[in-house]
């Protein structure tokens, strides 16, 4: 089969196209027929480059974690979800069974979680052998190019929001309003009926972002006024609920500020650094939460793809590449040019 591997970590000239024996699927498994991968900042692109700390694999490695196709075939005296043949997305997280969350039903957070693409081979290729447990059939409508580009942060998102607690949340401040994460958690806000404004660096890029149909408001976070505005956008008393996967200092602190009292900051990532300070006494006097979550639950996945299907939630995609291109879409990524996301197809 094609593939791209990477035979050591480097810049986007260390993906190498190859050929590779197509893989056979053990007992609880599926051979599938890759249609689609998206390219994760993370999971691909730092990756690539050596910058994840759990990835455990040997070279040659094939990289690529959120991906969706055909179901081809099955492991020996392996019953699928769905019959051979059916289009679906791949959930790219693997639960080991055996731990005391996964025993607890709380696996999401399971203590020896895999990842396709970071622990095991991923998809920039034209077959992946995945457990079973991770396919989903495509929603009606849905293709296999926009199936990937929500694979992973529809879900989140949407736990996102569920953790913060969707009945007392009006108003949502998402942080990055371009990234990945961020525009796809505003788009399930928006589906859901609540107000979202979003902040970005600089007047330029506010304004082109706050074009997107999703967003009420894009806020430059760069401004001075960058919390008075918020507050002023929210109604004038905070934002219920601030997304923030950056935790870059200076946008952390905005966000804190502009949350209304028994408000909640959710986040998901430490994109630009991890370490931020807070004002406790805001944070207790104003009953302030502030909420991680590393990644969605069955019941999130379970909500986020109906919703795709009864309300036709899509991603943002910036641009797609075949397969072969993929050094150019990691430099895209890299550039940060890109608006939503971006996809291969094989
Ligand atoms: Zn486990």
């Amino acid at each position: 089969m094609r593939a791209i591997v990477i035979r050591r970590h480097g810049g986007p000239e260390v993906l190498e196209p190859t050929d590779l024996p197509r893989p056979e699927p053990a007992a609880g498994e599926a051979l599938v027929r890759v249609a689609a991968v998206s390219v994760n900042a993370f999971l691909d692109v730092s990756n690539r480059a050596g910058a994840v700390p759990f990835a455990r694999y040997d070279f040659p490695h094939v990289l690529g974690s959120e991906h969706a196709g055909r179901v081809e075939a099955y492991g020996p005296a392996t019953d699928g979800p769905v019959p051979v043949g059916t289009d679906v997305v791949v959930r790219n997280t693997v639960f080991c069974g055996e731990c005391d969350m996964c025993a607890a039903g709380t696996a999401e957070a399971c203590r020896a979680l895999g990842i396709i693409g970071v622990t095991r081979p991923g998809a920039y290729a034209e077959y992946t052998t995945v457990p079973v447990a991770n396919l989903r059939a495509l929603p009606a409508g849905c293709s296999p190019v926009d199936a990937t580009a929500m694979a992973v942060n529809g879900p989140l998102g949407y736990g996102q929001l569920r953790s913060a607690g969707l009945d007392t949340t009006r108003t949502v401040l998402v942080q990055g309003a371009g990234s990945s994460s961020g525009s796809m958690v505003a788009i399930v806000a928006a589906a859901l009926g609540r107000t979202v404004i979003g902040t970005a660096r600089g007047t330029e890029r506010a304004a082109r972002l706050a074009g997107l149909p999703m967003y009420d408001a894009v806020v430059d976070s760069t401004a001075p006024d960058a919390v008075a505005r918020i507050v002023e956008l929210s109604g004038g008393g905070g934002v219920d609920v601030v997304i923030d996967n950056l935790a870059a200092p200076e946008l952390w602190r905005i966000g804190m500020e502009a949350l209304a009292p028994h408000g909640r900051l959710v986040t998901s990532g430490a994109k630009f650094g991890g370490t931020v300070e807070i004002d406790v006494r805001a944070l207790y006097t104003l009953s302030k939460r502030v909420v991680g979550l590393r990644s969605a639950a069955a019941q999130d996945h379970d909500a986020f793809w109906s919703l795709v299907e009864s309300a036709g939630v899509r991603a943002l995609v910036d641009s797609v590449f075949p397969l072969e291109k993929v050094a150019d879409a990691h430099r895209l990524i890299e550039s940060g040019g890109n608006v939503g996301r971006v996809v291969l197809t094989i």
